[in-house]
Formats: structure tokens, C-alpha cells, sequence
């Protein structure tokens, strides 16, 4: 594994390009943020919003989890004379804080839709996903993309405003403003697995559907970043939601460097261990480099925490235990740290003469190589 030079993002990582300076895409990505010309992007951002006005109706749809991402979304939304209709995909495994930070979103002035697919047919897939791909969270990723758009369509409503663009926070080549099926097939992490391969009855899935392109051209939607127009920082994004009510975490998310995001889901522990396991680096290292590249943490400061943070067996997530999550998928813990193992790259972590991980009495894996 070689790191990034500036920050701690190995090359592991997928769409992660480095130059000859040992620096990576993201970091380069986030450099150039200096030469973006912000005023000209808002004066685009309030002309697109003004195109959309609907004297009558909504102007845009806001998808929402309740993060503090989607809390910011809303707010600039309304601060800017905008007429939101916030949708919600609900998460697999709804937590108490998330739940109390959706109920401050609609607090906040907004008409809200929330859209929750049949929760047998989900646990089923949630199951197959961690098998076949090795992301528990594969469905939500379809359906968070795929629901707002669906009821753009059938609503008649021709934007959506989405938040970062993580090709452009995280790296990647992607550096534009619009969401689309070429997007979402492209970056939306669906890591291959199509709807049709689940061989479902395609009646029990219909909200993972994405509308197809003559229902798309048709009802004339667009998506787009809101992180291309305005200068995005999760971490600022959070102070501001908070001092509008959103909630944090009593303690840093396991796992995480920080209390103030992902806090809406028991199953993202599962995620991100998987990242883990697969790419050897955890959600611990996108946060220590996002603070690294704002000038929030030092590089040595960030390599200590990581490796104290990174990658631990996900027992817990924001408190929900894993036995709660696996009992859902109907699936024991031997079956699961099974899996954990078929999908660990045993390039990246300590093997015994035998080839077996090496593993301490919490389950935890040691990496080969720490930055
Ligand atoms: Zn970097």
C-alpha cells in the first residue's frame, strides 16, 4: 500500500489517481477549489433556481437523510426563496438521532414525502448484496438515487438538489454539476450488480427502478451538486445545522473520527468495515483527510488517530449492536465474520504461517502497512 504524500488516502482506494509528487486526486481535486470563481457559481446557482420557479407548486426536490448534509441542502434551499419538497428514502435501520434529526428537517418549514420499500424484500437483499458484493448497503445506495427521481417525475417537479459531489470531495475524474443515469451507473457505487441480476419479482421492486430516459426527457428533470455551486465542508456543514437544531452523537461514531455525520443508519458500521476490509482504509481516514486538506489537522496528528480509529469489528454503530442488524437479515455472527473473511484482501492485513488473519480477541485485523 503507498499513501498519499499530503494526506492519508492509500492507492487502494478505487478512482484514486496519484502524481509524480506522490499527492492524490482528491488533494489535488481540493487545491484547486482556490481558482473556482464561487460568486460566478452562485449568481448560476440563483439563476438555475429562478428557471425552476414554480409560482403554483415545488421548485425543487431536496433529498434528505436527516445528516447534516441534507439539513445544510434544505437551509441554503430556503435562504435562497426556494420552495422545497424534501423526500426521504428511509434508511435500513433507522436509528433514534437520525429519526429526531428528520423531525427537525420538517421543522424547519418544509412539505416532506418519505418512501420506505417493503422491509422483507429488503432484508432479503441486504443479505444478498453483503454476499455478492460485500456492501450491506448496496439497496440503499439504488434507492436513495432512485426514489427522489421517480417522484420527480411522477410529481412533475424538474429539479433536484443533491449535495456533494463525491467524486470531487472524495477524488475522481468527475468534476461537473448534474446527477445522472450515467452518473449513478458510473460513480453510484453499485459496484456492478445491477436490479435484474437480484432475480426478484420485478413488482416487489419497483421503487429501485430508475425512470427511464423517455420518462426522464419527458417530465425534464435535472439533478445537480449543490457542492459544485457552494464551497462544501461536511464539518461546516454540521456547525450550521446545528445552530438549526441538528443533533450529534454524544461521542465519536465507531469507527469515525467524529460525532456529526452517518448517524442515521445501524447498518453503515457494517459499510464501512467492509471498505475496510476490501481497500484497507475506514470512514476514520475520508474524515482525518477532509480535515487534513482544510488545514484542521495535521498529517502526523491524523496518522495516529487513524490507526487507533480505523477498521475496528463493527460490535456497535452510533449504538445499535451488530447482533440487532444481522438478527434482521436472519443471519448468525459465525456467517457473518465468514463473509468479513472471504472478502478481506489478504494482501493488506497480517496473515499467520498458515494464511489465516491474525486477528486480536476483539476481531480486529492488523494492516501490513500503515502510512
Ligand atoms: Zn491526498
Amino acid at each position: 500500500m503507498r499513501y498519499c504524500t499530503r494526506c492519508v488516502m492509500p492507492d487502494t482506494k478505487p478512482d484514486l489517481a496519484f502524481d509524480a509528487e506522490g499527492v492524490c486526486s482528491a488533494c489535488r481535486n481540493f487545491s484547486s477549489r482556490e481558482n473556482v470563481g464561487w460568486d460566478h457559481r452562485r449568481t448560476q446557482l440563483v439563476d438555475l433556481l429562478a428557471r425552476h420557479r414554480n409560482p403554483t407548486g415545488y421548485d425543487c426536490i431536496v433529498p434528505v437523510s436527516g445528516g447534516k448534509d441534507s439539513t445544510y441542502q434544505v437551509l441554503r434551499m430556503l435562504e435562497l426563496g426556494a420552495n422545497p419538497l424534501c423526500v426521504t428514502a428511509t434508511t435500513d435501520k433507522p436509528t433514534a438521532i437520525g429519526l429526531r434529526n428528520i423531525e427537525n428537517i420538517k421543522s424547519l418549514g418544509v412539505d416532506y414525502i418519505e418512501v420506505t420499500v417493503n422491509p422483507v424484500v429488503r432484508r432479503r437483499i441486504n443479505r444478498l448484496a453483503l454476499e455478492r458484493v460485500g456492501d450491506i448497503s448496496w439497496p440503499e445506495h439504488v434507492t436513495i438515487f432512485t426514489i427522489p427521481v421517480r417522484l420527480a417525475v411522477a410529481l412533475g417537479i424538474r429539479l433536484i438538489v443533491w449535495g456533494e459531489n463525491p467524486q470531487d470531495e472524495y477524488g475522481g475524474d468527475y468534476r461537473g454539476h448534474t446527477l445522472d443515469r450515467a452518473w449513478l451507473e458510473r460513480f453510484g457505487g453499485l459496484l456492478g450488480l445491477s436490479v435484474a441480476d437480484l432475480g426478484m419479482d420485478p413488482r416487489q421492486i419497483v421503487q429501485y427502478t430508475y425512470p427511464s430516459d423517455d420518462e426522464l426527457t419527458a417530465a425534464g428533470v435535472t439533478g445537480i451538486f449543490l457542492g459544485y455551486f457552494l464551497p462544501w465542508d461536511g464539518y461546516g456543514n454540521a456547525l450550521y445545522s446545528q445552530a438549526h437544531g441538528f443533533e450529534t452523537y454524544s461521542r465519536p461514531v465507531e469507527g469515525s473520527l467524529v460525532n456529526y455525520e452517518n448517524l442515521d443508519n445501524g447498518q453503515t458500521g457494517i459499510h464501512d468495515y467492509f471498505k475496510w476490509l476490501k481497500y484497507g482504509f475506514g470512514r476514520a481516514t475520508d474524515l482525518a483527510c477532509s480535515h487534513i486538506r482544510r488545514g484542521r489537522l495535521r498529517r502526523d496528528e491524523a496518522i495516529g488517530l487513524v490507526r487507533k480509529h480505523d477498521g475496528l469489528f463493527p460490535w456497535t454503530y452510533v449504538g445499535v449492536p451488530l447482533a440487532d442488524v444481522l438478527e434482521d437479515m436472519d443471519m448468525g455472527l459465525d456467517e457473518f465474520v465468514a463473509i468479513c473473511d472471504r472478502w478481506t484482501n489478504r494482501d493488506l492485513f497480517v496473515t499467520d504461517a498458515d494464511g489465516a488473519l491474525v486477528k486480536d480477541r476483539h476481531g480486529n485485523l492488523t494492516k501490513v502497512a500503515y502510512p
